[in-house]
């Protein structure tokens, strides 16, 4: 399989995300507005971008560690059942680690 053209979606990807998690670490830092009337509305600001940021962090190790597998040569196989996943299955979740038929097998449910 190709997977280089991977490995490129997924750098794409995490260049993406690393763009994202700064503007969100510089907004969570910036210093709450003195003269905002609603305060509540900053809060709940701030727990949508922490919420964000959490998304994109765990992604962001996911992705990690499908680049790990790229360059072990393991990467694009079912850590199941070792079957190959599909091309379809993986440009839909770059980072997955499961075919679709264990995927959905998993207690999990699809990952
Ligand atoms: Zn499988």
């Amino acid at each position: 399989m190709n997977t280089q053209r991977y490995k490129k979606k997924i750098q794409t990807r995490l260049a993406e995300l690393q763009g994202r998690l700064q503007k969100v670490e510089a907004a969570l830092d910036e210093p709450a507005d003195p003269d905002l009337e609603d305060q509540a509305i900053e809060l709940e600001d701030d727990e949508v971008l922490e919420s964000v940021g959490r998304a994109g962090l765990k992604e962001l190790n996911l992705l990690n560690a499908a680049l790990g597998r790229i360059d072990k040569g393991t990467y694009g196989i079912c850590t199941k059942c070792g079957e190959n996943i599909s091309d379809a299955r993986l440009d839909a979740v770059l980072f997955t680690m499961l075919c679709r038929d264990c995927a959905n097998a998993g207690p999990q449910g699809p990952v």
